[in-house]
């Protein structure tokens, strides 16, 4: 980073509080945005200039404005460029092409026939050269290319460990560059969800954790607009957290780990043997619950419960604004949140709010587009609506 004397550093700051504002407003008029900025009409003036050339603004006036001259009022060229977000899962992968304001153009999950790493290298850097040539018109193309991995991610961008694909320190970053020709960027999607619920959801929580209860219990962190990773990237693992000692062993060497009572694999997977099934799923649950059959009746107790327990210690140790909790069990179960609130009762434990994601499996690949977004206008808050 350059001194913070340095003239080129300090245009890029006006540069950045300029976009966000834009972003922020939508439309905006020079006057309002140096109201708002609290940058000089000069300033205003000489980088919405440079802004239009770049093409990342475009200028619109406003035909009925009943008082005074009509003001010409500033918005972002949103199809200026395009982010490419993927959610790669375990046996299919996600595709999200966004334009630079966050709205989808396209939304593709493939299959992945092999979970063999080369070939799934192959398939995303094909899929990735057709979403290029979409975006190939556009001024700057495509932007930015994220992938969330359900897995540990170093600060380096390094694939330390993924479970379900059995990947222990690959080279994704690489090799999927080498492969597609562009630069990529490799995010854990627990982190991806919570970007994505901060920027499309709660644009008034500055401090967030995301659950993902899927598979396991992944965490997104954000502590004040930043991901908080540790040391080595690592944050954010609390389904391994012991909620109860000498409990249900866990695939990590250790017994009583929070996911084998508070994530819907463990609630799945007791459910089954409980029904004696092979497997149950969503559908099966709601009409359960429309039967009031006791089994589940008593299962998605016990379920909240532990659930409670592990969001009591997490909000404890982050005091965060918003608690988002992405899981497809908790939406066809309306009272869950106001459930799960009746146990969070400490007099210590301090959040606002407590919501189940509306994002749903979008998530990580919208946070993946937004992620892109934020790095190309070099932003650190963005705001978008989700359409
Ligand atoms: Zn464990």
């Amino acid at each position: 980073m350059a001194a913070t004397g340095d003239a080129a550093y300090i245009k890029q700051i006006n540069r950045s509080l300029i976009l966000q504002t834009i972003i922020e407003e939508k439309m905006i008029s020079r006057a309002d945005l140096s109201k708002l900025t609290a940058l000089t009409r000069a300033t205003i003036s000489v980088q919405a200039a440079d802004l239009l050339d770049d093409e990342l603004v475009v200028e619109t006036q406003l035909e009925h404005h009943s008082v005074g001259r009509r003001p010409i009022m500033l918005s972002i060229n949103r199809e200026a460029g395009f982010a490419l977000g993927i959610d790669l899962d375990y046996g299919a992968m996600t595709f999200a092409l966004s334009d630079l304001l966050g709205k989808l153009i396209s939304l593709e999950t493939v299959p992945l026939e092999s979970m063999d790493y080369d070939d799934i290298i192959q398939t995303a850097a094909q899929q990735i050269a057709r979403f290029q040539e979409q975006a190939s018109s556009s001024r700057y193309g495509l932007v930015s290319v994220v992938v969330g991995v359900h897995g540990l991610v170093t600060l380096k961008e390094e694939v330390h460990f993924v479970p379900r694909f059995g990947w222990n320190n690959i080279r994704l970053k690489e090799d999927l560059e080498r492969a597609a020709g562009l630069s990529i960027t490799i995010e854990n999607n627990a982190n991806l969800c919570s970007l994505a619920e901060r920027v499309f959801e709660h644009h008034d929580a500055k401090n967030l954790l995301g659950a993902s209860l899927s598979s396991g219990i992944g965490l997104g962190i954000m502590m004040n607009e930043s991901f908080f990773k540790g040391e080595d990237g690592f944050a954010g693992e609390p389904g391994h957290m012991i909620i109860v000692p000498n409990g249900k062993p866990c695939s990590c060497g250790n017994k009583g780990c929070w996911e084998q009572y508070g994530s819907e694999s463990a609630f799945y997977h007791e459910l089954a043997e409980k029904k004696g099934r092979d497997r149950v799923n969503h559908d099966d649950v709601r009409n359960w619950l429309q039967e009031e059959d006791k089994t589940v009746i008593e299962m998605i107790d016990s379920f909240i419960f532990y659930l409670s327990v592990g969001l009591n210690n997490m909000i404890n140790l982050y005091n965060p604004a918003v608690v988002v909790l992405n899981s497809e069990l908790l939406r066809i179960y309306p009272e869950a949140v106001a459930r799960i609130e009746e146990n969070l009762v400490s007099n210590i434990s301090h959040y606002k709010h407590l919501h189940v994601s509306n994002l749903g499996k979008q998530a990580c690949v919208l946070g993946a587009c937004a992620l892109g977004i934020k790095q190309f206008f070099q932003i650190p808050t963005l705001q978008l609506e989700a359409e």
